[in-house]
């Protein structure tokens, strides 16, 4: 890839690196400078099938920026899924630089190096929510993701939201945004109301929202870290994939819409008769997505269930033969809930 100087503003670069994914093949990687030195926001895959694992990419764009990589003094992960985090140790060996990370990010650190169990509690939830034996095998045999991260490095330095610091020549205060990632955070400098989204905020796209075992309502978390971001009213959003893009209040509205129709169209599903959530997944997004594609669309809908379960729309009742099914609540059965409150 052909490397230029992209400064969106003074002193913070746009790194744009590949990905070898057929729907999305660049992620964002961003580099703060300024006299006292670089900061580094994320920083791509590990892909054992490009040169250096794709290390020479990362050095050719920081390279163009007229900086250097030996000069980064702290890597700041967004989250970490692996496309902005799977090099990280690579660059923490490189720059002998610190690392730091929202402090949930452990658990995802955990997962990565546990393949074994993360697959099989996806089968466990699958099965739960109508998904057939047959299907469940192709479903979950992409969750083994070490091939595309060096090495789980852990962070030097753990955020939990609201810390500052100085990078770039102006002041970044960490926000944390759950929901696409529990452990996910936003980088807002208020000076020129930049904000660095991560997958949080995109100009084009809107990022998926998952659902594991356990997982509480990571919509919610979504929707409300939505609100937190509208509320700042970002003049220049830095996204993790695409372009800059202006007016991040509009487009923190604009993708929460989207949620409302999705809600909005899955209480109508399951209006008249109970339906599993495999069921809602085909008629939301249809039934001709395979494998990855089609986990994710369930892990979608699921994420919509739980937010309508938690306020109440949808309930969920098991079938005879241990699968859950959900429906849309009666009026009657929730009053009577606001009354137990
Ligand atoms: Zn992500
Ligand atoms: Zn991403």
């Amino acid at each position: 890839m052909r490397h230029r100087r992209r400064e969106p503003a003074p002193g913070v670069f746009r790194l744009v690196l590949p990905l070898p994914f057929p729907g999305l093949d660049r992620v964002n990687a961003y580099l703060l400078h300024d006299d006292e030195g670089s900061l580094l926001v994320d920083c791509g895959m590990w892909d054992p099938a490009a040169e250096d694992g794709g290390f020479a990419e990362l050095r050719a764009a920081v390279d163009g920026t007229g900086h250097s990589i030996e000069d980064i003094g702290a890597l700041i992960i967004t989250h970490a899924h692996i496309d902005h985090f799977g090099m990280a140790g690579r660059v923490v060996e490189e720059a002998g630089c610190e690392l730091w990370m929202h402090e949930a990010a452990r658990d995802q650190l955990e997962m990565y190096g546990d393949p074994g169990t993360l697959a099989e509690e996806m089968r466990a939830m699958l099965a739960d929510h109508g998904v057939g034996p047959d299907e469940i095998g192709e479903l979950t045999a992409f969750e083994d993701w070490r091939p595309f991260v060096h090495s789980l490095t852990g962070a030097t330095r753990r955020l939990e939201g609201g810390e500052t610091f100085d990078a770039g020549g102006r002041t970044w205060t960490v926000i944390h945004t759950p929901g696409h990632d529990l452990a996910h955070i936003c980088l807002w400098a208020s000076d020129d109301r930049i904000l660095i989204s991560g997958d949080t905020l995109l100009g084009s796209i809107t990022p998926h929202i998952d659902f594991r075992r356990g997982d509480d309502n990571p919509l919610g978390d979504y929707l409300a870290s939505l609100a937190k971001i509208e509320a700042l009213e970002p003049a220049l959003v830095l996204p993790g994939h695409g372009r800059p893009f202006e007016d991040g209040a509009e487009r923190a509205r604009v993708t929460a819409r989207h949620h409302d129709r999705r809600l909005g169209a899955i209480v109508q599903v399951v209006r008249r008769e109970p339906h599993t959530a495999s069921e809602i997944t085909n008629e939301i997004f249809g039934d001709t997505l395979l494998n990855f594609e089609r986990r994710l669309a369930i892990g979608e809908a699921l994420a919509h269930l739980a937010y309508l379960r938690r306020n109440g729309e949808v309930e969920r009742i098991e079938s005879e033969d241990k699968k859950f099914l959900y429906k849309k609540k009666s009026r009657r059965a929730r009053d009577i809930d606001d009354d137990d409150q």
